[in-house]
């Protein structure tokens, strides 16, 4: 019989701090397509492959956490939860707030964020409110006002979030039949690192579950680390806070991240790196991904892959070894990085009479 996935916190109950009373919001998000990427993996004589957080319910890997942490906020009684978000964490948070019945506001940077994640925001009736400031400047807004008034911040500052994103490192152990040797993933707020190294780890060893007591050990190792950020938001590589963030890549444009030292530690534990790529690097990226691995991505997404290209290029990368890559979230996001060439300048699709004779000569094909 077929099985329909039901969910991180379903499949994955054991292992989260959820107990069988409690009242699960979900949307059906995890299960998402590790993908093989054969031009990567031609490229690099290793085997690469693409974790598809696009195909996420809202979109984005972000429903991961928010499942999680929306369920905490109804299980701990609130009416409203609170969110600074450059785009993804609102349309996520909107749409499982609207499942559970509970009031969503979400702060976003004025005129920051894309149309997609606008609408989807607005679509599931969350309280937008543009702020004069950037992402940095929204998130320290939320925590205080969770900290002074009636509402539940729901970023993932909030434990319950980087539990429920954790999942995503069962998911890709649980497909492959053990850890990967490399891991590489695009680093904004760094709470996806964190949450991947901590699911890593728990699955490398033995986990003393709430409800199941001791469970064994799944994997027999962990991965290296590999996170990108964006050259002019990257301040883990910088040693120091970015007052102004500056990127095309939005999902990833933030200055201080939140967790900050938890992504260092991912990376010192995992003998990996935490390296920063260029917009020209992230959107050739994501053009290589469109055009040679048929998977459409917003750009932050492209900052694992442009990483990758980086390091292939510099000779850093190993052949013969297992890499996944996360692709943060859907090209429809945010689609008009598509729409112009390398050079800037834009795509107009070709036009044409309805007639047979004319749609050939377009195609450049010649009778039989
Ligand atoms: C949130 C987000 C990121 C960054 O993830 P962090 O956990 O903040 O490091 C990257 N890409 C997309 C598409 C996102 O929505």
């Amino acid at each position: 019989m077929a099985h329909q996935w039901r969910g991180v916190i379903r499949e994955y109950a054991q292992r989260l701090p959820v107990g069988p009373a409690t009242r699960i919001i979900s949307l059906g998000e995890g299960g998402t397509p590790l993908v093989f990427a054969p031009a990567l993996s031609e490229l690099t004589g290793s085997k690469v492959y693409l974790k598809v957080e696009g195909m996420n319910p809202t979109g984005s890997f972000k429903d991961r956490g928010m499942t999680m942490a929306i369920t905490a906020a109804v299980e701990s009684g609130a009416e409203a939860v609170v969110c600074a978000s450059t785009g993804n964490t609102s349309a996520s948070a909107a749409a499982y707030a609207t499942q559970a019945g509970i009031k969503c506001a979400v702060l976003v940077p004025d005129g920051k964020i894309s149309m997609g994640k606008l609408s989807q925001a607005i679509a599931h009736g969350a309280e937008l409110l543009q702020v004069n400031g950037n992402f940095d400047n929204c998130l320290d807004v939320a925590r205080k006002l969770s900290e002074n008034y009636p509402v539940f911040l729901v970023n993932s500052v909030n434990p319950a979030r980087i539990e429920g994103q954790k999942t995503a490192a069962f998911e890709v152990v649980d497909f492959l039949g053990d850890a990967p040797d490399y891991h590489l993933l695009p680093v904004g707020n760094a709470g996806n690192i964190t949450a991947y190294w901590k699911g890593y780890r728990e699955y490398a060893e033995s986990y003393i579950s709430a409800t199941a007591g001791e469970l064994p050990a799944v994997s027999t190792k962990t991965p290296i680390m590999w996170g990108f950020q964006a050259a002019g938001s990257a301040p883990i590589v910088a040693g120091h806070p970015i007052t102004e963030p500056d990127t095309i890549a939005s999902a990833i444009r933030i200055g201080n991240p939140a967790s900050w030292q938890q992504a260092e530690t991912a990376r010192d534990e995992s003998g990996g790196l935490i390296d920063s790529v260029t917009d020209e690097e992230i959107l050739a990226a994501h053009r290589w991904l469109s055009s040679k691995e048929g998977v459409f991505v917003e750009p932050a997404s492209a900052a694992g892959v442009a990483g990758l290209l980086k390091h292939h290029a510099a000779g850093n990368v190993p052949t013969e070894k297992t890499m996944v890559i996360t692709v943060t979230g859907h090209g429809l996001k945010d689609p008009q990085w598509a729409l112009r060439t390398a050079d800037g300048s834009d795509i107009e699709p070709t036009k044409v009479e309805f007639d047979v004779v004319s749609v050939a000569n377009a195609l450049g094909l010649t009778g039989l």
